[in-house]
């Protein structure tokens, strides 16, 4: 019988040594936003594919495709034909530093107080890590792994993850799993682990209002004839409510979720800080939910631009149009289509003189996502957490859209799916002075260890 807290001591042990291993992968300093970095992500894909063979994983190979970066895929499948296959996911490469004001070398590991400093240092170079220093831990003191594990890193992860559905269709085996760990998500706090269940989609759309075939004089015309630039804006005012949010298209929130939101960590200290508001200004009201519940579960709407006319081009005329780019952040379990729709009814319906209003919907939007984190493997992930933690992660969900999970959760929908990471809310992923918290790390070392435990029972075959 394996003792499966001591392989987590044995774990915990190693974070400290780990953190070379961190330094080293970070110095290559591996931005796939730039094209000049090209050659060290593969130099580097080629070191971490060296190290996971000498982990004692087989097939490690790094992973191409023509017109993209690497990933590197590696397994371990010692535990045999009745033991759960599950697939690490994680990314090697990072967000570019140029022009942030980083107090120490971001591409160095440098250690103050209970933090890590460094591009790459929680997102996501730490997160999967944490899972190499858990297996390293099991074939060291147990000689194997309770379930057979792929590993599956990604190298442009940081530029949305253009080729990832290529890599699926090129390289399917390097995914066939019974489920999939991916590493990259944010904990509420330091002290409250993330299971990650959902994400908001993005859609933007451009409104445009157009009265007369030109511009007319404006003291002549003034009064009798509608001004687009006016009528848009009321428009505009029609689909958000007194708070300035959207009001159309809101979806309801399951009541059980909504108590469990208040343990996330986001009141009003923390938005007027992490928004940098200023003196006297207020976060918006509740009104009966959370800000959780509004930042992931609601659709919410941003001006982008306008065509009211700009400093430097007054003249005294009635513009012929006006126009505003919309973006839309979809909710979790809405489509595209349904707010598009929801929208569009809500501003061409009565327009005042009959304006013709006009809706155009932009290249590039990104649906949203909503799962449901529950069965045998989601039970697993809690008990790991529990062990490890001292507490069952938080469902949390996301306001913004990541691509590899929305792309994950088309292909892999059956699967289960633990979004879990070592990012929290000090982090600063893709700002400057990114760290790594070395609590949260080491627990989420720990909580790996017991995860593959726990999935190899809860998924036996
Ligand atoms: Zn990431």
């Amino acid at each position: 019988m394996v003792d499966v807290t001591r392989v987590a001591l044995v774990a915990e042990q190693a974070v400290e040594a780990s953190f070379a291993a961190l330094n080293r992968y970070i110095a290559f300093a591996p931005i796939s936003s730039d094209p000049e970095a090209a050659p060290r992500l593969l130099e580097l894909a080629e070191v971490i594919r060296t190290d996971l063979a000498k982990l004692g994983f087989s097939r490690a190979r790094v992973l191409e495709l023509s017109d993209a970066l690497p990933c590197v895929a590696a397994e371990w499948t010692g535990a045999g034909l009745g033991a759960p296959t599950v697939l690490v996911y994680g990314h090697f490469d990072v967000q570019p530093v140029k022009g942030e004001a980083w107090s120490t070398d971001p591409h160095a590991i440098v250690r103050k107080g209970d933090r890590l400093y460094g591009r790459g240092s929680a997102d996501d170079v730490g997160g999967w890590l944490s899972h190499l220093v858990a297996m390293e831990a099991w074939l060291k003191e147990t000689g194997g792994l309770p379930c057979n594990i792929k590993i599956l890193l990604e190298g442009e992860e940081e530029i949305g993850s253009p080729n990832l559905e290529r890599f699926m269709d090129a390289y399917p085996d390097a995914f066939d799993s019974d489920a999939m760990v991916l590493t990259d998500c944010e904990n509420p706090s330091v002290d409250i682990p993330g299971l990650t269940v959902s994400l908001r989609g993005l859609l933007e759309v451009e409104v445009s209002v157009t009265s007369a075939a030109s511009d007319v004089h404006s003291g002549l015309w003034g009064n009798v004839v509608p001004d687009p630039a006016t009528t848009l804006l009321a428009l505009l005012a029609r689909i958000v409510d007194e708070d300035g949010r959207l009001r159309v298209a809101r979806r309801a929130i399951d009541p059980e979720w909504l108590a469990s939101s208040r343990d996330v960590p986001l009141n009003d200290a923390v938005i007027r800080t992490g928004a940098r508001l200023l003196d006297g200004v207020a976060p918006l009201p509740e009104r009966g939910l959370t800000p959780a519940a509004w930042v992931w579960r609601q659709p919410a709407v941003t001006v982008l631009s306008t065509t009211f006319p700009a400093p430097g081009s007054e003249k005294n005329a009635i513009r012929r149009s006006a126009s505003a780019k919309l973006s839309l952040r979809i909710a979790p379990g809405q489509t595209s289509d349904e707010l598009f729709a929801a929208i569009e009814r809500e501003l061409r319906r009565d327009v005042p003189g009959g304006l013709t209003v006009s809706l155009e919907r932009m290249p590039g939007a990104a649906a949203s996502w909503d799962y449901t984190a529950a069965g045998p493997a989601f039970d697993a992930a809690d008990r790991a957490y529990e062990k490890a933690w001292g507490r069952a992660p938080l469902r949390v969900g996301l306001g913004g859209s990541i691509p590899f999970v929305a792309l994950f959760g088309k292909r892999f929908a059956r699967l289960p799916l633990v979004l879990n990471g070592v990012i929290d809310p000090e982090t600063g992923a893709h700002g400057p002075n990114e760290s790594m918290h070395v609590g949260v790390y080491t627990k989420t070392v720990k909580a790996n260890v017991h995860l593959y435990a726990e999935l190899a029972q809860a998924l036996a075959k």
